[in-house]
């Protein structure tokens, strides 16, 4: 089968890798798409994602769907062709996290296209993929299998709002309206939030966020820097802020403009080191800084409230690039003026 394999930094080739054999509780799928997510441009564009740095070739993605092929002897329920959701997470389900509900944070866990342990877990963006059975979520044939594929980055959205603790008529703001911060928002929309405000240093994807993902207003902190002040002044308007940008200067930001008493839940990645905080306002005003890391169940929610039409993820769709033409499509998925989020067909037509 074909891959998409990063090799290091701007060197991604498609090329030949092995199927490999399948074990009795895992399932051989075809991958039908690939969504380009900010992990996978780390990859590629400087060969690490936070403290995870490439030491072999990796195949790149994680956000993907298909249809299931062939299974091994203790899989039950399945059939050839089946369109399913595909999990990128592999848990143990056997150490102390994985017991107590929060999978996401297992001590032994294979996540596709994650060069945090080594070997590295080869990724999603290859034309078969074996997977253990209950990575495996079976939708209804008649799912649009692209669309399906947004499941894995809108439940890190709605794991962010479940780490905020309950929204409804909640002041909320996202710094950050890439693909996260406005499956964030459109989560916290979802969750009851009253007032949602949205930031971005682009146009583009705050546009997105007022007309199809919750935002009440948005701001570019660009071209209008001073525009969150107006927030700080009463002592700080917010109830909760998602930190989905990854920047420093933002997450400084918000212990200006979260209340006392409030939460602030950093979703994006920052740049790999330490990052300064004002320890000091986040002790005298009793702020919680909470992280929010991947997801657990919410996958299997993401997957319900896309194929029930809860939340239409069309609007953050930017465009599909045969597999052939991936480097091209990660060179392009960086161009945020443009483009909200990139895909890769990896056996479904362009
Ligand atoms: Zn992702
Ligand atoms: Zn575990």
């Amino acid at each position: 089968m074909l891959a998409a394999v990063c090799h290091g930094a701007k060197d991604l080739r498609v090329e030949w890798v092995p199927d490999r054999p399948l074990a009795a509780d895992e399932v051989r799928v075809s991958v039908a798409y690939g969504g380009i997510c900010g992990s996978d441009l780390h990859y590629y564009h400087r060969g690490a994602v936070g403290d995870f740095a490439l030491r072999e070739p990796m195949t790149l993605g994680h956000e993907i769907s298909g249809t299931v092929i062939e299974w091994g002897s203790a899989v039950q329920g399945l059939e050839a062709g089946m369109k399913a959701a595909l999990d990128p997470s592999r848990p143990c389900r056997t150490c102390y996290h994985c017991r107590a509900g929060r999978s996401n944070l297992c001590t032994n866990m294979f996540f596709l296209g994650s060069a945090g342990r080594f070997p590295h877990v080869q990724g999603g963006f290859s034309q078969h993929l074996v997977l253990r059975e209950d990575q495996i979520v079976p939708v209804a044939p008649e799912t649009d299998l692209l669309q399906l594929s947004v499941a894995e980055p809108l439940s890190v959205g709605l794991h962010a709002v479940n780490r905020a603790g309950p929204l409804l008529g909640k002041r909320v703001i996202v710094t950050g309206s890439g693909p996260i911060g406005l499956l964030t928002a459109r989560s916290a929309a979802l969750a009851g939030a009253a007032e949602i405000v949205c930031t971005d240093i682009e146009d583009a994807p705050l546009t997105v966020a007022l007309q199809s993902m919750g935002a009440t207003s948005a701001i570019n902190v660009r071209s209008d820097p001073e525009a969150l002040d107006a927030y700080a002044k009463t002592g700080g308007h917010f109830d909760v802020a998602f930190e989905a940008s990854g920047s420093q200067p933002a997450l400084l930001s918000l212990f200006g403009v979260v209340r006392r008493g409030g939460r602030i839940v950093q979703v994006g990645m920052l740049p790999p080191g330490l990052a300064a905080i004002p320890v000091n306002l986040l002790q005298s005003r009793e702020i919680e800084l909470v992280g929010a890391f991947r997801a657990h169940d919410e996958f299997r929610l993401a997957v319900q409230l896309i194929t029930q039409g809860v939340i239409d993820v069309r609007p953050i769709l930017s465009g599909t690039y045969a597999l052939a033409d991936a480097t091209t499509a990660l060179e392009r998925a960086g161009d945020r003026s443009h483009v909200v989020k990139l895909h890769i067909a990896l056996s479904e037509p362009a």
